[in-house]
């Protein structure tokens, strides 16, 4: 099963794209990219309840909701989940649509631990090993619709030319033998075997090559060879707002450099997804350069902080917007409410004053009060950059 898409509009300023089938969720969908997927920590969105969700959120969403369900956040409970997969366990909305992948991107991502069998993956007790017939079972006993498959993602800037060959040979085997084709000998074409594939379930196969340009175009052109490669996941964990080991700064020219080629060679109806926490403007340009799907975490990273954001008039054109903190002292006696604009809950409600309050007396609400916000916000920003894709050239 795979996620169907299709371009409806190719820009200047990115593509516009239907999905109308999301891997082995029953029935068709609807959703238009760009769009997000809404990042969940052990089966919930962070800071709110689903009965919060239900009432404050949902109704004002204007995507459907596709949660992406973070592996290193739950694994230590999977033995309970399976059997009745993540919808049950955690409670989560009837007829949720569900991607996995492997890590929590606001907690830290040690490097150095992945071997030549096993990726690693950071759960509360501390590392696991997971290999290809691990995640299999994993994928199988949370229930999803879809999954990032494995990936050796250790490729910081100073990863050399080896450990770039290295990871591009680790991921390709790794989704190989888990994804049903099984090379026997790369100069030996008439000796491929084919083993029985019984995953279903859509994969976005990983897109990694690090900081270089040629590991980058090595990679695609590889995995671009894989039958099961239908849709992707492009690796920018290290230029990401989380926190891997080897984080570098985004930075654009940086970028373009690595996946622009990348996004160019891949086939137009292969939805490109990148995952990690990301800011309007950097996702504006991502948008730009092909990319479809994102996930919500940078909404949770910024409530975490006690902070919110709203984008700018022109987003659309600039990829502006402005953050909010609302720990500073200038919103001491601010009797505004958090942005006069804004349809939330939280907006129509709660003045900054009260928001800076809560936080200074290390209430729990204003974490609520921040995802609400943040949430629609995010939401927000994916319609604008539609609406703006669907009537610009
Ligand atoms: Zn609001």
């Amino acid at each position: 099963m795979r996620i169907n898409l299709s371009v409806e509009r190719q820009t200047a300023l990115g593509r516009i794209c239907k999905i109308t089938e999301w891997g082995t969720y029953p029935g068709s969908v609807d959703i238009k990219t760009p769009a997000y997927l809404t990042y969940t920590r052990v089966g919930h969105i962070p800071n709110i309840t689903w009965d919060v969700y239900e009432k404050e959120l949902k109704k004002y969403l204007k995507q459907t909701q596709v949660f992406q369900l973070t592996l290193g956040s739950f694994y230590d409970s999977i033995e309970a989940i399976n059997g009745i997969g993540m919808k049950d366990f955690c409670a989560m909305p009837k007829d949720s649509i569900l991607h996995l992948t492997h890590h929590d991107s606001l907690k830290k991502i040690p490097a150095n631990f992945n071997t030549t069998k096993t990726m690693a993956l950071w759960a509360k007790a501390g590392r696991r090993s997971i290999d290809p017939t691990m995640y299999k079972k994993l994928v199988k006993a949370c229930q999803v619709h879809s999954f990032v498959g494995l990936n050796d993602f250790d490729t910081p800037s100073e990863a050399k030319r080896k450990r770039l060959g290295k990871s591009l040979f680790r991921t390709a085997e790794w989704n190989n033998e888990m994804l049903g084709i099984k090379s026997l000998d790369g100069h030996l074409d008439g000796l491929k075997m084919k083993q029985e594939n019984d995953i279903d379930e859509a994969p976005f196969i990983p897109l990694g090559g690090g900081f270089s340009k040629e590991y980058r175009t090595l990679t695609v052109n590889q995995m671009l060879q894989a039958p099961y490669a239908t849709a992707f996941a492009v690796d920018l964990w290290h230029v990401s707002l989380g926190n891997v080991d080897g984080k570098e700064k985004f930075d654009l020219e940086v970028v373009k450099n690595l996946i622009g080629d990348v996004l160019m060679a891949l086939p137009p109806e292969a939805p490109r997804l990148v995952e990690g926490a990301f800011d309007p403007s950097q996702i504006w340009n991502l948008v730009k350069l092909g990319v479809d799907l994102f996930d919500s975490s940078y909404a949770i990273l910024l409530a975490d902080k006690g902070q919110a954001f709203r984008i700018g008039d022109n987003y659309w054109k600039t990829g502006e917007f402005t953050v909010m903190d609302l720990k500073n002292e200038e919103f001491k006696e601010d009797m505004d409410l958090l942005y006069s604009g804004c349809e939330c809950h939280t907006c129509k409600t709660f003045k900054r004053a009260y928001i800076k309050h809560l936080l200074d007396t290390k209430e729990l609400l204003a974490s609520v009060l921040l995802t609400i916000h943040n949430m629609m916000e995010f939401d927000r920003m994916f319609e604008v950059l539609r609406n703006s894709l669907a009537i610009e050239s």
